[in-house]
């Protein structure tokens, strides 16, 4: 132990204090030009600038830097630039990419007396498919009044007289529930075993979870449906057909989520997805993963963007991002109270097959890596899978509240 820290003073403290990589804290769109901001002086020297073609982009590698936060730079979008993307592109280098489909004159520069600044200017031309982004920037817009307006009535429920008793407005709630049909939906099962990681199986774990959902929300006067109890496999479009037989107000499907032996230890935490087609790499590859039951059928793939395309109609997808958002945050909150350290993957769309189809408000959540050593040990625990469940439900919960509220006012 004394070895160990004698190690620890020598050795890593310079290595912390003198360490060479700098980090990018912020990407940011100011005035017409994507602005970086380090941590500390950057010289401009370390960045590689270049274009590449079909489709035109500016690509800009820098050096010996490394995002502050996975999080940095997503959610850009301008109606000058069909996308603008920085990634960790290698261990110790970002890369941005803008790309605009035109050769645009990309003077980037270091503001005058800023060592830790870089700005890129972007186009000042509209790019040809603004539709998209601009449908992409309403559902955002929409997204974030939503938060808003949510935030609004949670305090004014909180900052009412308390003078309504708390039993009679829960048996009040209870009963207006009993109408409405929640449907579980249960990943994967019998030959179709979803990850497996440590001798550990997905199909297992969700429906360990699914089981505690069900109580949850029968506990709340729900109406509930599984689509499978059991380890028997069910076709992805059978599992929406339950929910279209039932009525279902709401279709949750729960999985797991698992990444290759190399990243194992740095990729975790909880993600809640709804169904959009997405340029983002990562849910692609998660979705990918879910579709592959699907995707081994029969079917080609054009009649399969069809179907996508078919159900991406705006206000489904509205509800089912409200609901993804309500959730993923009741999730975060529980796991938060008990678990430190549980990482938060936030609402990401992605094109899942078992989403597709379902004429309701429906998600899929990831509940947590079972790669990862720590998160796996955690996930096979009753108290972390009721935690989860709990989320899920009061998420539902609070979704609907606020459903039947907007259509009230309507
Ligand atoms: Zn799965």
């Amino acid at each position: 132990m004394k070895l160990f820290r004698l190690f620890f003073v020598v050795f890593l403290t310079p290595v912390l204090l003198f360490s060479s990589v700098t980090l990018l804290e912020k990407a940011q769109l100011q005035k017409g030009e994507l602005h970086l901001l380090f941590n500390k002086a950057y010289s401009k020297s370390h960045i590689k600038h270049f274009t590449l073609n079909n489709p035109y982009r500016e690509v800009f590698d820098l050096k010996n830097v490394r995002l502050a936060d996975r999080k940095i730079g997503h959610m850009l979008h301008t109606a000058h630039c069909r996308s603008i993307r920085v990634s960790q592109y290698q261990r110790n280098t970002v890369r941005i990419v803008i790309e605009t489909g035109k050769r645009y004159m990309c003077t980037a520069y270091q503001p005058l007396f800023s060592y830790n600044s870089y700005n890129i200017p972007l186009p000042k031309f509209t790019v040809t498919h603004t539709k998209r982004v601009a449908k992409h920037q309403d559902i955002q817009k929409r997204i974030a009044r939503y938060i808003k307006d949510t935030k609004k009535k949670v305090s004014a429920v909180y900052n009412r007289p308390a003078k309504t008793h708390k039993k009679n407005r829960r048996s009040f709630s209870k009963a207006v529930n009993a109408h409405e049909m929640i449907v579980i939906d249960a990943g994967h099962g019998g030959h179709d075993t979803g990850a497996i990681t440590g001798g550990k199986k997905e199909k297992d774990l969700v429906l360990q979870i699914a089981k505690r959902l069900e109580r949850q929300l029968k506990k709340r006067g729900y109406r509930v449906s599984m689509t499978r109890r059991t380890d028997r496999f069910l076709k992805l479009p059978q599992r929406t057909q339950i929910a279209d037989r039932k009525g279902a107000k709401v279709f949750v499907s729960i999985h797991a989520n698992s990444v290759p032996k190399r990243k194992r230890r740095y990729v975790q935490g909880v993600e809640t997805f709804f169904l959009q087609t997405t340029r983002d790499a990562k849910s692609q590859r998660i979705a990918a993963r879910e579709n592959k039951a699907v995707l081994k059928g029969a079917g080609n793939r054009l009649s399969k963007k069809v179907i996508i395309d078919s159900v991406l109609t705006g206000p489904k997808i509205v509800q089912s991002n409200k609901l993804a958002i309500d959730v993923q945050r009741r999730i975060m909150t529980n796991l938060h109270m008990y678990y430190r350290g549980v990482k938060d993957g936030g609402v990401r769309h992605a094109p899942f097959w078992v989403l597709v189809g379902a004429s309701r408000p429906s998600i899929l959540v990831e509940v947590g890596y079972i790669s990862h050593p720590r998160e796996r040990k955690r996930l096979f625990t009753p108290k972390y899978q009721e935690l989860i469940a709990k989320g899920i439900a009061e998420g539902i919960d609070n979704y609907l509240n606020n459903r039947r509220k907007e259509i009230d006012i309507d």
